[in-house]
């Protein structure tokens, strides 16, 4: 029987394509469906996707008439699935709800440089005597050195492999021991050797533990003592450890154990089950132990073994033993509540969804992570989705404290071998927690049982180009297409998701107290308008200047945000008030004082300061607006005694240099901390007890009906970083608008009424969750060329939706509201509709149809459920 496979090649075609098995691979064992298939398209090789095998002849892809042969694919680029067959219907359901081709779905979903860096291994598939009797005499004796290579590491790398297959009289050589099968060219994923997860360390058996501890004068040495120094310490020990043990020992080996012990004491005095001790730290201690640990692991007084670490963003360990993240042994009765429900549905191994709305502090985290004991315990695997934050938080450590082993971290600040390492822990189920931002929905995890989606509402978990996904609405359908619970959890739901719960369609668990006594933090308003130092162009009032001065000598930390979005601190001309644009986007250049440029925040062009006015050719221009180096400058000069550091994405890029300052925060060695919102999230730091909001306006200007929404979670989520220690908290928010009513309920801690305010609002102009939008994106280099595309792409969408009848709401062409970006401008087409189904008929009309109605030059891209209207 010919096997049919159904193929989703990477290139952008919206169907499946059909190929044959050769014959030759057909006794390739195992299933087919998750690897990659080298397959023929056109005139070109490409990668495809194995989807489906043994497909019916009657199912298979026809085209034109019956001369239409089906080929063969050219060979298999894995020996074993990427992904396990379950992922199938989840990645045809994306391909065809955000309309994108389904090859370039699982391309996204694969861990990245999969494809460019497997290469063919020679490898030695027979005994070496077998291979060498298989050699002639002559080639025996002048033995080439790839020969002699391969006959003793048994294997050769791909780009010697490679090298050699280009050789005809090699070639010819390996042929032949291929054929007689005694050598395979194996496909092989080929990973850089970026970092290692695993670290060495040692163990001393407990009652060896007990006898350090008790041995009260010799058993702690100082460890910064020379050796003459500690012999007489030494000699004592040897003399009462023989006699315990009852063995003969050396005094490096004495030494070697007591610098352990002494290591294990002085770090700690609650040292968990097993006080494990990296063998560097025990080699930076005591040099002479590298010689004598093998022996002492022979005689059972050591124990050595790999253990997986993972480094915190500060450099150390993330999780060290189980110390720093001990599991409550009681739970809060809102907790236990939650769980109450969460739990059963884990055990009926049924789709649900909860949203989990919880005020900051409420403890949502142990939630997480006791629902996710019970997956596991279920045998099920659990996925958390975290916000994009570049790199390893408390929150993840946290999961790590508690499932050790079985977790594995998929965040940006991973190298692609790390990346593709946790990949493969997870698709062979060695890991069973994965933890990462929004493209983690993708784990390949076999069987999911609940998948988590921590801060839903966070909009990093809509990815912003190309492939237009929201990792958080995925969550919900790869749990209902896997019988899993998917728990959303935040203490400012999104709009949609809290109308979700009312309507039923999510189950809703409240947690509404902080953990213990913890009280929110105050909250007190600034109109910036009417403040005496703001309005002569101070960035800081009386009132928080005031507290800032008071926190600090005090002894406490201080973290400022400026939440830049929209508005940057330009260069401005002082005679007619132009910004100095970006020659290549819409947008004005953004001073940066440090290395004295104007940056383009959008397409990162780059110049000097020095520069006239484009429009009235004045050589006078003033820097104008805030931004967080001001910010910086201003409150080094109010408060000069106060360490003052800033961070945003210009120093977030220097990750070095970004984990030392947030290491630095932590160990209160900065007393006042400014930074953009990426400093708002996920970050626990307990000496933080007073935030500011220097300008809160920002983002509620923008024409975007998610503006005032945002403007709350933003609030609401900085409220969140203040007083989360033992100590109570305070905020001071700055605004223009201090009436607002996103503002005003934020302020009162309220986001119910928040809610039902802004839900009335999106019925009139309507707005989602009351219907669905679709954003038609049109750009290209010929500003004319996109505005009449966008004319007639806005009229054939009317067209159609009259001869269908449906009912929709058209809206535009308009240039966006940034209308250039790189040189390319930009148009756009909003449309609003009751349903999602007639969009996507007419999008799918649209892809099919828009290289004939659009001018050359003009592109087309579909966004299903738009974030970013800009
Ligand atoms: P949220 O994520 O809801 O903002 P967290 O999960 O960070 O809140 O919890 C707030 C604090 O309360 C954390 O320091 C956490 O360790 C602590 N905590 C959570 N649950 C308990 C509990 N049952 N007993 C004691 N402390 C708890
Ligand atoms: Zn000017
Ligand atoms: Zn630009």
């Amino acid at each position: 029987m010919p096997n049919y496979l159904e193929i989703a090649v990477a290139a952008p075609i919206a169907t499946t394509l059909s190929y044959l098995l050769p014959q030759e691979l057909e006794h390739e064992s195992g299933t087919l469906v998750g690897r990659r298939a080298l397959v023929p398209l056109g005139k070109r090789r490409i990668t495809g996707y194995i989807l489906a095998e043994n497909l019916p002849q009657e199912t298979l892809q026809k085209e034109g008439e019956k001369s239409f042969v089906i080929k063969k694919i050219s060979s298999l680029l894995d020996d074993a699935p990427l992904f396990h067959p379950e992922m199938a219907p989840f990645f045809r359901w994306i391909a065809s709800y955000y309309l994108y081709p389904l090859g370039l779905v699982i391309k996204a979903a694969l861990p990245g440089g999969l494809t460019v860096k497997s290469g063919r291994q020679l490898e030695m598939i027979a005994e070496k005597d077998d291979l060498l009797a298989a050699l002639k005499e002559s080639e025996r004796e002048k033995l080439e050195k790839w020969l002699a290579e391969l006959l003793e590491k048994g294997k050769l790398s791909p780009a010697k492999t490679a090298a050699l297959l280009q050789k005809n009289t090699a070639a010819r050589q390996i042929n032949r021991l291929q054929q007689a099968g005694l050598v395979a060219c194996r496909q092989i994923m080929q990973k850089d050797t970026v970092g290692s997860r695993k670290e060495r360390c040692f163990y001393m058996d407990s009652a060896l533990v007990e006898f350090f501890r008790n041995d009260k004068e010799g058993g702690l040495l100082p460890l910064s003592a020379s050796a003459d120094e500690l012999r007489p310490q030494i000699k004592l020990l040897k003399e009462k450890l023989e006699a315990e043990r009852g063995i003969a020992l050396g005094l490096a080996e004495v030494r070697t154990l007591a610098t352990l012990a002494s290591i294990i004491f002085s770090a700690s005095s609650d040292i968990g089950e097993h006080p494990d001790i990296p063998a560097k730290e025990l080699f930076q201690n005591y040099s002479g132990a590298r010689k004598i640990v093998e022996g002492l692991v022979e005689q059972g007084l050591l124990r050595q073994y790999e253990k997986r670490i993972f480094r915190n963003p500060f450099g150390g360990l993330l999780f060290d033993g189980s110390k720093r993240f001990q599991r409550p042994t009681q739970l809060s009765a809102q907790q236990e509540n939650a769980l109450a429900a969460i739990t059963p549905a884990v055990y009926a191994e049924k789709y649900q969804a909860f949203l989990l709305y919880g005020i900051t502090g409420a403890g949502k985290t142990e939630v997480y992570l006791r629902a996710a004991e019970e997956t596991l315990a279920q045998g099920r695997d659990v996925i958390v989705l975290v916000p994009e934050i570049a790199l390893a938080t408390q929150f993840e450590g946290q999961f790590v404290a508690r499932f050790g082993d079985k977790v594995v971290l998929q965040h940006s600040g991973l190298g692609p071998a790390e990346k593709y390492d946790q990949y493969t822990l997870a698709l062979s189920g060695d890991a069973r927690v994965v933890i990462g931002a929004r493209s983690a929905v993708f784990a390949p995890l076999k069987n999911p049982g609940l998948i988590i989606v921590d801060e839903e509402h966070d909009s990093s978990y809509k990815q912003d180009d190309s492939f237009r996904y929201n990792g958080r609405d995925l969550a919900v359908v790869r749990a209902s297409l896997q019988n899993a619970v998917v728990l959303l959890g935040s203490a400012t739901p999104a709009i949609t998701s809290f109308a979700h719960a009312q309507s039923g369609k999510f189950t809703l668990l409240e947690m509404d107290q902080r953990i213990g006594d913890a009280i929110l933090p105050k909250i007190t308003l600034i109109d910036s308008g009417k403040e005496q130092r703001m309005l002569h162009g101070s960035l800081i009032s009386e009132i928080l200047l005031e507290k800032m001065q008071a926190n600090f000598t005090a002894g406490y930390q201080t973290i400022l945000l400026l939440n830049r979005r929209g508005f940057s601190n330009a260069l401005l001309c002082v005679q007619c008030g132009t910004p100095v644009p970006c020659p290549h986007c819409s947008v004005s250049l953004t001073l940066h004082k440090h290395n004295r440029s104007l940056i383009c925040h959008y397409c990162g062009f780059q110049q000097g300061i020095q520069t006239v006015c484009g429009q009235c050719k004045s050589e006078k221009l003033v820097p104008a607006g805030y931004g967080t180096e001001r910010v910086e400058e201003e409150v080094a000069a109010l408060l000069p005694d106060a360490v003052v550091r800033r961070i945003d994405s210009d120093i977030a890029g220097d990750r070095r240099r970004f984990h030392s300052l947030l290491g630095n925060m932590h160990e209160r060695k900065i007393d006042i901390l400014i930074g953009t919102q990426m400093i708002a999230k996920g970050h626990h730091f307990p000496f933080v007890t007073l935030v500011g909001v220097l300008w809160a306006d920002g983002g509620m200007s923008m024409p975007d009906y998610k503006a005032a929404e945002k403007s709350f979670q933003l609030i609401t989520q900085v409220t969140g970083r203040a007083g989360r220690g033992n100590l109570a908290g305070e905020v001071v928010i700055q605004t223009l608008r201090p009436e607002h009513y996103a503002i005003q309920y934020a302020q009162k801690h309220q986001y119910r009424e928040f809610f039902t305010h802004e839900i009335e609002l999106r019925k009139t102009p309507v707005f989602p969750p009351f219907i669905r939008l679709v954003l038609l994106r049109l750009q290209g280099k010929v500003e004319s060329r996109v505005r009449d595309g966008g004319s007639t792409l806005a009229n054939f969408c009317r067209e159609w939706q009259h001869t269908n009848t449906i009912r929709m709401e058209i809206l535009g062409p308009a240039p966006s509201p940034i209308d250039k970006v790189k040189d390319n401008f930009r148009y756009q087409i909003l449309i609003k509709c009751a349903g999602v189904s007639p969009l996507h008929t007419l999008c799918q009309e649209l892809l099919r149809k828009d290289r004939e109605i659009l001018p050359s030059g003009v592109t087309l891209s579909v966004d299903i459920d738009p974030e970013n209207m800009m």
